[in-house]
């Protein structure tokens, strides 16, 4: 368009950023982003890769513990915190380049520093001002710390991945997957944990079965799971710090983690100025082509607050570049996500929750089953696997499949490919398993558990 710099402007270079940035490029927009931090956003610097790498990290004690039922001879192995972040921050640096090197040969301006708006068309980044026909906002979200007494002591999953000293003692406060997950890795690094959570369950949103089935997992593991329970205060102590909790208690540690929610990283950079609407939670409003109350400013990923996973916003991104530069308005399709978390044992799901399933179809089966894999058979380890499926009774489709156990993340990623075309339970049923797995249990589970057949026959 000429008369502006740029067909697009990005802010923010994350998942959703850089994609959009990259593939609108492609397309022969003329396009810039801006970033505030490092490149690769949350996910490459402080979400899901760092964390991954602390997840690998923390499974390797019950490894060691294991490998001598398969006749390995004891170790007494020591961790060393320091090399792990040591290493994991070599890693990001390397990711990082490989993020300026895929814009800068995409054709993309890349800006460092704070981008705000200035009207619906200009951006100004530190003294310079830049204009664009198309803005795009895809600057995801922030940790929120609620505003108890002594929460300047408290740190987040961003200072988890950097402390200096791995703790002997943490209390995790929270119950979604960041939660879950950080108890899991510092219960399996050794670190006395405490999960503190204010509802009945954690993971809300994920089906009961996974829930429950999480819970109990991580009691065994020895983590002390405290559930309808909330800090209320934290004071120092010692060398570290004590937490008032909403049973009358409290509980010593030496890191207080708060993981008790994101929000949209939208104010302050001049979109309500420019008319873009933002909700009750400052996520910025967009219609099914995430575009915003303003025509020409776009947004996708964390800071819509719609699904809020690096896939995710991905997705949206190819889909918005679609739409603005290839003449091919598309449409980010949310259904049928699948997603895991890397607890232990780890959770993988997708589609609907039973609860959801019986909503919106009435009669389902569910097929449902536990046991111990075939590895603790040897090894004796108490850990247990949970699979379940639901079926819409009328159409026989598979509306909904969850597993908690070994690799289920990975497990779960195929399945849903079947879900997403739709596959019914006898395709499952004439699918042969791959022997001996346990992702073969998907394809074997022929009776429906018997509550769920009696409600269904009511
Ligand atoms: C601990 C943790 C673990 C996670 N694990 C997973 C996982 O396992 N799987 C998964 O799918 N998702 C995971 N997520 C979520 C995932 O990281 C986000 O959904 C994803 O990063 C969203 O991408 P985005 O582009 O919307 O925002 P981001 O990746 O957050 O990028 C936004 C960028 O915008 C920059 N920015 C903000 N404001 C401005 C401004 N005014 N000017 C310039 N730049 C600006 C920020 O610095 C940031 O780099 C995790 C998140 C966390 C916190």
């Amino acid at each position: 368009m000429p008369g502006y710099d740029f067909d697009l402007f990005v802010l923010g270079a994350g998942s959703g950023g850089v994609r959009a940035a990259r593939v609108s490029a492609g397309m022969g927009a003329r396009v810039a982003v801006c970033e505030d931090d490092l490149l690769g956003g949350t996910c490459v610097n402080r979400g899901c890769v760092p964390k991954k790498l602390y997840v690998y990290a923390s499974h390797f004690h019950d490894d060691f513990e294991d490998a001598v039922a398969y006749g390995w001879s004891p170790v007494s192995p020591t961790f060393d915190w320091p090399t792990l972040v040591a290493n994991k921050v070599k890693e990001i640096a390397r990711l990082n380049g490989i993020y300026a090197r895929l814009l800068d040969s995409a054709g993309v301006k890349t800006i460092l520093g704070r981008g705000t708006l200035v009207d619906a068309h200009t951006v100004r980044v530190g003294d310079e001002t830049y204009t664009a026909e198309h803005i795009l906002v895809a600057t995801g979200g922030y940790a929120v710390v609620p505003g108890i007494e002594g929460r300047e002591h408290a740190i987040t999953s961003d200072q988890a991945f950097d402390l200096e000293a791995l703790p002997e003692r943490i209390v995790v406060v929270g119950g979604g997957y960041i939660a879950v997950e950080f108890a899991a890795i510092f219960n399996g690094l050794g670190v006395e944990t405490s999960i503190l959570y204010r509802g009945e369950i954690p993971l809300r949103s994920f089906d009961m079965d996974v829930r429950t089935t999480v819970t109990e997992e991580s009691r065994k593991k020895g983590i002390d799971v405290r559930l309808e329970t909330n800090v209320t205060r934290i004071e120092r102590a010692g060398g570290g710090f004590r937490a008032a909790t909403t049973q009358g208690d409290e509980i010593e540690a030496d890191q207080v983690m708060f993981a008790t929610g994101r929000a949209p990283n939208s104010r302050g950079i001049g979109l309500e100025e420019a008319g873009v609407e933002l909700n009750r939670k400052g996520a910025v409003v967009v219609d099914d082509y995430s575009r915003s109350s303003v025509a020409n400013i776009h947004a996708i990923g964390d800071v819509t607050d719609r699904l809020n996973l690096t896939p995710v916003a991905i997705h949206e991104a190819m889909c918005l570049a679609q739409t603005l530069f290839n003449d091919n308005p598309t449409k980010p399709d949310h259904r049928d996500v699948a997603t895991a978390v890397f607890c232990q044992p780890e959770v993988g799901t997708v589609g609907l929750t039973e609860e959801a399933a019986r909503a919106e179809y009435g009669a389902v089966d569910i097929y449902r089953t536990s046991f111990r894999a075939l590895r603790h058979t040897l090894t004796g380890r108490d850990e247990g696997t949970m699979m379940k499926l639901i079926v819409d009774r009328a159409s026989d489709r598979v509306v909904g499949c969850h597993m908690v156990g070994v690799h289920a993340g990975e497990i779960i990623q195929g399945i849903a490919i079947a879900i997403k075309c739709r596959a019914t339970k006898a395709q499952f049923d004439a699918t042969i398993g791959i022997h001996p797995t346990s992702a073969e249990e998907f394809v074997t589970m022929r009776e429906p558990v018997a509550d769920a057949t009696r409600e269904a026959a009511e």
